[in-house]
């Protein structure tokens, strides 16, 4: 018999004007502390990305880690952190850009990914697409390949996910909003 699919629409938490008016927040911490959700996340873009060949995964600060660190051990890969400016040791490349509510710079080491490398991207949201974008900017920068995106909520209105779709990339949500 089949088993009945997980809601994570239903988990996810909701908060107006949160960190700005006029934005609803939507918090990812309900789900990760579900541990079925989280078992389910994990499950669910393994099978997604099963035919998806990667040699590591890597998450945007600091929601996107738990994503990668999932995919990772699942698929027995390493994991890669892109963080916010200041916070990485040693020589780093940066990639200003701007989000739905101001605008960020992201880091990533500059030994972190080799020439060639296939680098599964993962966050818990996409909202206009500048940080996935400034993020496999920064794997091609250093000569890695981006070999998808994985991306547990899509606010589709703000088509970042549909941009980043037609600059080829896959991209797979668990969730859609408008
Ligand atoms: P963007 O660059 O516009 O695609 O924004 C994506 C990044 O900003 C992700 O790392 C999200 O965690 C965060 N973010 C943007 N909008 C929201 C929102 N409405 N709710 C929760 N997180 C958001």
């Amino acid at each position: 018999m089949a088993k009945a699919k997980l809601n994570l629409s239903r988990i996810i938490g909701k908060h107006p004007d949160f960190p700005k008016p006029g934005i609803l927040f939507r918090d990812i911490n309900p789900v990760y502390r579900n541990p079925a959700a989280l078992k389910f996340i994990a499950d669910e873009f393994s099978r997604r990305f099963s035919k998806t060949k990667f040699d590591v995964s890597a998450g945007i600060e600091s929601r996107g880690f738990v994503v990668a660190t999932a995919l990772g051990m699942k698929a027995c890969k390493g994991m890669i952190m892109i963080r916010k400016a200041g916070k990485l040791p040693g020589p780093t490349i940066k990639k200003s850009y701007d989000i739905e509510y101001g605008n960020a710079t992201m880091e990533l080491q500059a030994g972190a990914v080799k020439k060639g490398q296939r680098v599964l991207i993962a966050d818990d949201l996409i909202a206009t697409g500048g940080t996935g974008i400034a993020a496999a900017q920064l794997v091609e920068e250093l000569g890695g390949k981006v070999a998808g995106f994985a991306i547990i909520i899509e606010l589709a209105g703000l088509k970042g996910a549909d941009r980043l779709r037609e600059m080829g990339y896959k991209v797979e949500s668990l969730v859609v909003y408008d």
